[in-house]
C-alpha cells in the first residue's frame, strides 16, 4: 500500500514522464500526476516523496544462469585471471586458505585464454602445476570448453584411447589427452558429480539473491538445471524458498532438458510452461544446438578464418525436429541457444517443423543468443514469429576477436540488434551471467555504445547498430516479459502490472550515453516491497 509522488517517472508506456503512482496489493493500480494521484491516498497513510529520482520498471533478465554464479562465488574466483602463472598461484592459495583435503575435487568456471597473456586454453599440464593430488576441472568462461588435470583425467578413465562422446571432442596431442574437454565431452566431468541436495541448492542461491537486487533486476529468467544436477532437487529448492517467504526477487526457471526423456522428467514433475505463481513460474524447455565463438563450437555455414573448423552441432536436424516436437507436444514453450548461423538455421528450421505439424498458433519459441545472422535468416525470424533474445554486454567482450574469427563481411552481420528491430522481430535482453556481468545497466550502455567498459571503440563497434535508451531499456523489460507471456502483467508502470521498479541514481533517458556505465541503482522494489 504506498503511494510514490514527485518522481521523475518513466513508465516505459510512452515517452511522456510520469510524476506518481499508487500501488495497492503489489500492483501499480494508478499512474499520473502529483494532485491526481496524492487525491488517492488514504487517510493517515504514508507517502513518499521521490525528490525528483528517476524510476524505471524493474529490469527483467532474460537468460541466465543464476545457479552457476551463485556457485562462483563460492569458489575460487578465475575471471580477470591475466595468466596461467597467476591462475595457478590463486588455485593454490584457495586450496591452502580452505584446507581442502586430497583427493577433493576443486571446481570453478571463468577463466579466458583471450585474457591470458599465454592467450591459448589450459591444459592438464597446467593445472598438474597446482596440484597431483586434487582432481581440478576448470571450464572455460562460455561454458563450452573444460579442462581437467591429471588426477582427473586419470579418476574419469579418460586415456588416450577414449572415443569422442557424440557432439563433443576429447582434445588429444601425440594419442594422449591434453585435458580440453569440449562440449558434450564436459559431460564425463560433469556427470561424475552428484547433484547438489536440496539444502545445499537453498543456501547457496539464498547468499546471492541480494547482488540481482543491488542492480535492479526484478525477474530472473535462469537455467540452473544442469548446475543442480537434478531437477527435482532445483524445483523443490525454488519452492521451499517461495513458501518460507525467502525468495525475494521472481524467477522464472528455463528447463534444460537435453532428450526427451528429460522432458518425459519434467512433465511426470508436474510441470509445464507457465506452472508457478507470479513470484516463481516455470519457462520454456532449453537446449543448446551449437557452442560460443571465444571456443569456435559455434556452428557455422563457413569454416572460421582462424581455425579449420566450423564449429560443433549438438544436434542432427532429425533429433532436433523430433526434440522440439516433444517439448511443445509436452506444453512447453522452447528455446534453443544457437549463436553460429549454421545452428541458427537448423533451429529455425525446427520452429517450421512445429507449425507444420501443429498449424500457427501464438508459441513464441526463443532462440538465445542470435549471434551470427543475415538478411536471410532474419526474414525468417519474421515469418516464424521467433523471438531474439540477446545478450548486450558480449559486443564488449566479442568485438575485438569477431573480425579475427569470421572475417569483415560475416562480423558485419553479427550482434545486429538495430535490424532485429528494424524487421519487427521480438528482442529481449539477458546477460548470460555468469558469462557476464548480470548488471543490466552495463547492457544498456552496451546497446547504446557499442563499446566496452574503457570506452573503446572510441566510434563504437558497428554504430550503425546502437540502438536508442528507450528501445535498450524497453529489451530488458518488455521484451523479457512478452517472451515469457507475461507482457500484460510487468514490464512498464501502468495500472494492473505488478509494482516491480527501480529507482536510479540519475536520468538513464537524458544523461550522456557514455555514463550509463555510471548509474547506480538506489532502490528495488518488488511487487511494490522495497528489497533493497
Ligand atoms: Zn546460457
Amino acid at each position: 500500500m504506498s503511494i510514490f509522488i514527485n518522481g521523475n517517472i518513466v513508465t516505459l508506456e510512452s515517452e511522456e514522464k510520469a510524476e506518481a503512482f499508487c500501488i495497492r496489493d503489489g500492483f501499480f493500480t494508478a499512474v499520473g500526476s502529483n494532485n491526481e494521484i496524492s487525491a488517492l491516498a488514504y487517510e493517515n497513510e504514508k507517502v513518499i516523496d521521490l525528490k525528483g529520482k528517476t524510476v524505471v520498471p524493474g529490469f527483467c533478465d532474460g537468460h541466465m544462469h543464476f545457479l552457476n554464479y551463485a556457485l562462483t562465488k563460492d569458489r575460487v574466483d578465475l575471471s580477470n585471471t591475466k595468466s596461467i602463472e597467476e591462475l595457478i598461484i590463486k588455485t593454490q592459495a584457495y586450496i591452502k586458505d580452505r584446507d581442502i583435503s586430497k583427493g577433493e575435487w576443486i571446481i570453478s568456471r571463468g577463466w579466458n585464454d583471450n585474457h591470458l597473456e599465454e592467450k591459448r586454453p589450459l591444459t592438464r599440464w597446467d593445472l598438474d602445476k597446482i596440484s597431483s593430488e586434487h582432481p581440478i576441472f576448470f571450464t572455460r568462461v562460455c561454458g563450452h570448453i573444460g579442462t581437467v588435470n591429471s588426477k582427473a583425467l586419470a579418476l574419469l578413465n579418460i586415456t588416450g584411447s577414449t572415443p569422442n562422446p557424440e557432439g563433443g571432442i576429447i582434445d588429444k596431442e601425440n594419442g594422449e589427452p591434453t585435458g580440453i574437454l569440449r562440449e558434450n565431452a564436459l559431460n564425463l566431468a560433469s556427470n561424475h558429480f552428484p547433484p547438489m541436495k536440496k539444502e545445499e541448492i537453498k543456501r547457496i542461491l539464498s547468499a546471492a539473491f541480494k547482488d540481482a537486487l543491488k542492480v535492479g533486476l526484478t525477474t530472473l529468467h535462469t537455467d540452473d538445471v544442469s548446475h543442480a544436477g537434478s531437477l527435482k532437487n532445483l524445483l523443490e529448492a525454488y519452492k521451499d524458498l517461495e513458501s518460507d517467504h525467502s525468495l525475494p526477487i521472481r524467477i522464472t526457471l528455463q528447463i534444460y532438458s537435453p532428450t526427451i526423456s528429460d522432458i518425459k522428467k519434467a512433465n511426470a514433475l508436474g510441470i509445464k510452461t507457465g506452472t508457478g505463481s507470479h513470484l516463481l513460474k516455470v519457462g520454456p524447455v532449453k537446449v543448446y544446438q551449437d557452442g560460443s565463438l571465444g571456443g569456435r563450437t559455434a556452428a557455422m555455414e563457413e569454416a572460421y578464418c582462424d581455425n579449420e573448423s566450423n564449429g560443433v552441432i549438438i544436434y542432427s536436424q532429425k533429433e532436433l525436429d523430433t526434440l522440439t516436437l516433444e517439448a511443445h507436444n509436452s506444453g512447453f514453450q522452447v528455446a534453443i541457444h544457437g549463436i553460429g548461423d549454421r545452428a541458427i538455421n537448423m533451429i529455425l528450421n525446427s520452429y517450421e517443423n512445429i507449425y507444420n505439424h501443429c498449424g500457427k498458433g501464438d508459441y513464441r519459441p526463443t532462440l538465445i543468443h542470435c549471434q551470427f545472422t543475415n538478411d536471410h535468416i532474419l526474414k525468417r525470424f519474421k515469418e516464424l514469429e521467433v523471438i531474439a533474445n540477446v545478450q548486450p554486454s558480449f559486443v564488449m567482450t566479442d568485438y575485438p576477436i569477431v573480425e579475427k574469427a569470421v572475417g569483415k563481411t560475416r562480423s558485419e552481420k553479427s550482434y545486429v540488434w538495430k535490424d532485429i528491430i528494424n524487421y519487427h522481430i521480438p528482442l529481449a535482453f539477458s546477460s548470460d551471467a555468469p558469462i557476464e556481468s548480470f548488471n543490466p545497466l552495463l547492457g544498456i550502455y552496451a546497446a547504446v555504445t557499442r563499446k566496452d567498459l574503457e570506452g573503446n571503440p572510441i566510434t563504437g563497434w558497428h554504430k550503425e547498430q546502437q540502438l536508442t535508451v528507450y528501445q535498450a531499456l524497453k529489451a530488458f523489460t518488455q521484451g523479457t516479459c512478452y517472451m515469457n507471456f507475461e507482457e500484460n502483467l510487468k514490464g512498464s508502470i501502468a495500472p494492473n502490472k505488478l509494482a516491480d521498479f527501480v529507482v536510479l541514481s540519475e536520468d538513464i533517458t537524458t544523461c550522456e550515453k557514455n555514463h550509463i556505465k555510471n548509474i547506480k541503482v538506489l532502490e528495488t522494489y518488488v511487487g511494490g516491497k522495497k528489497m533493497l
